[in-house]
């Protein structure tokens, strides 16, 4: 059976974009492959949480992860830093990874022209991590959105190099997966661009909030001053209401809208309150869930004790493995 691999950083909230661009194909997943879902606490480390941020963040996913239907019987769940091999096969790694390449990742370069006085080595490194998050397992699947690709393409290089280094076939390849064709990309509310936690809590729809907050974030979300000729193309604002609205609400509903604009008959006002009302019914069951999780420590603690387990035996046979290829072998 193949293996699947993923994993969110722990940097917060879980947003729609989180959930549909790779929650939601985890749980079907875990159906059909064997896999390992993480919550990727190491990765966060580059924007120094404090260590009480940094301990409720990770609890925080792990609840939304369980409450979003993943089945701690069916697939290993567990903390990156849990399973310390990952990082030690990191330092194995970087040796070979160069630092054109690493340079030359979009998301480097997005975070530099971000936050130019934290250009830390971690950020430089962060692909050679999430390769290790997926060679430790032998994972050949991986469920991420659209903006992984790169860092996918980069575990694939890094994979390669070190079978021709060694003279091995021992890394597989492994590929970004979704059950639809193309890899979705959910839209964020402020108009520009994808869902994310960096463009502030206004862009984002959170799996835990409330009915009223959903709400009063869709009413505010930027549109325009409506179409003014029939048949227009979408300003990107515009497009990402829609697109959104694909993902939360009926085809018939979509095209209801979609021709209103054609005729510019739309009232944004009733689009945003039909677009509410479908996203608060379809975050509601996972937003019943976290509540009832959240609370529940005992059971917090025995899937991660469990799923720390398991993932450390995947971890530690790699590893022996690993070190025997590179000929670190004790003399004693
Ligand atoms: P963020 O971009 O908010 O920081 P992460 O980078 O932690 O979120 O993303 C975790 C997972 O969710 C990744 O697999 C990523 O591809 C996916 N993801 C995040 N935002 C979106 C989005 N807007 N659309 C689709 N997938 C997304």
């Amino acid at each position: 059976m193949e293996t699947v691999v993923s994993g969110i950083r722990s940097t917060g909230k879980l947003h729609l974009g989180n959930y549909y661009g790779a929650l939601s194909n985890f749980v079907k997943m875990q159906n059909e492959y064997n896999c390992f879902f993480f919550i990727a606490d190491l990765h966060s480390l580059t924007t120094h949480p404090t260590p009480q941020d940094l301990q409720a963040t990770v609890r925080n996913v792990v609840v939304e992860y369980l409450a979003a239907g993943i089945d701690p019987e069916k697939s290993t769940i567990y903390v990156q830093s849990d399973v310390p091999e990952v990082a030690e096969l990191y330092l194995y790694m970087n040796m070979n990874a160069y630092m054109g390449e690493l340079e030359r990742s979009t998301s480097f370069k997005d975070k530099v022209r971000s936050n130019p006085d934290n250009v830390n080595a971690g950020l430089l490194t962060y692909p050679v991590l999430m390769a290790c998050d997926i060679l430790i397992h032998h994972g050949t699947k991986v469920p991420v959105g659209k903006d992984q690709e790169q860092h996918l393409e980069m575990t694939r290089t890094f994979a390669n190099r070190f079978n021709h280094l060694y003279n091995t076939a021992y890394f597989q390849e492994a590929f970004a997966f979704s059950y639809s064709e193309k890899l979705v990309k959910v839209p964020g509310l402020s108009g520009q661009g994808k869902m994310g936690k960096s463009n502030g809590e206004a862009d984002c729809i959170y799996l835990s909030d409330s009915p009223e907050v959903i709400r009063k974030k869709i009413m505010r979300a930027v549109s325009d001053a409506g179409p003014t000729a029939p048949n227009q193309t979408k300003p990107e604002a515009v497009q990402n209401l829609f697109d959104l609205m694909k993902v939360v609400s009926t085809a018939d509903t979509l095209t209801h809208f979609d021709d209103l604009y054609n005729s510019c008959a739309i009232r944004y006002g009733d689009f945003k309150k039909q677009l509410a009302e479908d996203m608060v019914l379809a975050t509601e069951p996972v937003r019943s869930r976290i509540l009832e999780i959240e609370k529940d420590d005992a059971y917090i603690q025995k899937v991660l004790k469990m799923g720390a387990e398991k993932a450390q035996a995947s971890a530690q046979k790699t590893i022996k493995e690993v070190r025997e290829i590179m000929g670190l072998k004790r003399l004693y």
